[in-house]
């Protein structure tokens, strides 16, 4: 019997506001200079402090959904998810329940098509960090934790995918180019070190032609790096097999990733969706578009990573390598692109001058100007005046020295030219046009 993988995933990212999802508190929770400076009632969970949606993260979410094929509910609205946790003390997370932003999108990948389920939009939680301190003054360390709320209430953006994942490269791949369109959309730094990326995978292995999904699902949850993400799922698809095969069913559960074993391992039996108690958040009033303003906000998507590799092919005769290779970042694509401009201009072929800056023929930083990298490919690229006599003489010279090459030349040995030409060059001592110093060899050679 054989099985096939069946996955599906939930990201999270942390949305780049300049405040909080539902308060007016900085939203920077890496740049900032201390614990729980950017606090407020709201964020702190306090009984009756009111919550004020952030209008532009709404946009964003909205954004990412146009930008990842989603059609968009115009009418929606923000529903509490009800549990307890200490880095939750308000006792919920304002999530999105029934009604998310955007539903019904894609990406598509190598390996086929990955339907998108669900866009929503949710507050992030405080971070708990557990440390050793002397809390009692005793000089001896103590068991703590610590509870920053400088992450509360960052606005955290959701994407959760259908389960048509089909192997744990693909769910790289859909990862990596999620993550390349929220940055090309200026939405989210994904930071995944920092924890500005989240990725969990729901995965279960199918009989090879089951149709219906498998009657359980192991959820992977705290993953940080996609190089994890696809170790994990190669893991639980070898794991999931054996049990299988034993003819027994993997239980439901919750398991995490040791980046040092290579393994996952188990965490705890799912919960169900209803333990929640999700319902309708009181405080915050139902959000509504009009078909317009949808409008308004795709207009503003701009070019995406997947155009823009099409257009270099096809602008500036980019072979597709490099091509993808500009324009897996937007600030680098552009600046490239300044410098193909630049270069067409000067009719330079604009795969030689990247080429020459990729494999660092020419050195250059970004913070070099347009002109100064086009004048020093220019100085890199052309051939210094070489007068016709002193040609001739040296060509005489080489020639006169290398009978033996001469002969194999009109023996029909014909490559034995490019030994003739870098002797040329040698004794010219200067770079001179190879395709016309080779020109004048043949004509020497009668
Ligand atoms: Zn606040
Ligand atoms: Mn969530």
């Amino acid at each position: 019997m054989s099985y096939k993988l069946v996955c599906g995933l939930e990201i999270h990212a942390e949305v780049k506001t300049a405040s909080k999802m539902f308060c007016s508190c900085k939203n920077d929770p890496f740049g900032a200079s201390e614990p729980n400076i950017n606090t407020c009632p709201v964020c702190l969970g306090m009984p009756g402090a009111l919550p004020v949606a952030n209008r532009k993260a709404i946009e964003l979410t909205i954004k990412l959904g146009l930008a990842l094929n989603c059609k968009i509910n115009l009418f929606s609205k923000f529903d509490r998810k009800n549990y307890f946790y200490p880095d939750l003390p308000k006792g919920y997370q304002i999530s999105q329940y029934d009604i998310p932003f955007c539903y019904g999108g894609y990406i598509e990948t190598s390996e086929g098509r990955v339907g998108i389920t669900r866009i929503h939009l949710e507050e992030d939680t405080a971070k708990l960090s557990h440390q050793d301190i002397d809390l009692d003054g005793d000089g001896e360390l103590d068991k703590a934790t610590l509870i920053d709320f400088n992450r509360s209430s960052v606005p955290l953006i959701e994407i959760v995918t259908e389960p048509d994942i089909i192997s744990a490269k693909q769910a790289k791949e859909y990862g990596q180019k999620l993550r390349q369109i929220m940055r090309y959309l200026d939405i989210a730094d994904c930071d995944m070190e920092k924890g500005g990326m989240r990725l969990e995978a729901n995965i279960s292995l199918a009989k090879d032609g089951q149709a219906e999904l498998p009657n359980y699902k192991v959820e992977c949850k705290n993953i940080n790096s996609f190089r994890f993400l696809e170790a994990a799922i190669q893991y639980e698809v070898d794991r999931q097999t054996k049990i299988l095969e034993n003819g027994e069913t993997p239980i439901q559960e919750t398991r995490g990733y040791n980046p040092e074993t290579s393994k996952t391992f188990s965490q705890r039996t799912k919960e169900d969706a209803a333990d929640y108690r999700y319902f309708p958040d009181p405080d915050l009033p139902p959000v509504e578009f009009t078909a317009e303003q949808v409008e308004a906000i795709r207009a503003q998507i701009g070019e995406l990573p997947e155009a823009k590799t099409k257009r270099f092919m096809a602008d500036y005769k980019l072979n597709e390598k490099v091509a993808i290779d500009l324009t897996k970042n937007k600030t680098e694509s552009d600046f490239y692109e300044k410098i193909m401009l630049a270069a067409t201009k000067e009719k330079i072929d604009c795969q030689k001058i990247i080429n020459a800056l990729l494999n660092k023929k020419i050195a250059f930083s970004f913070a070099d100007s347009v002109e100064q990298i086009i004048a020093n490919f220019k100085e890199a690229n052309t051939s210094e005046n070489v007068g016709d006599g002193e040609l001739q003489n040296a060509i005489n010279k080489v020639l006169s020295a290398n009978q033996d090459a001469v002969e194999k030349y009109k023996a029909g040995k014909t490559a034995i030219i490019g030994f003739l030409i870098g002797q040329v060059m040698r004794e010219l001592g200067k770079k001179a046009d190879v395709n016309f110093v080779k020109e004048k060899i043949i004509i020497a050679l009668g």
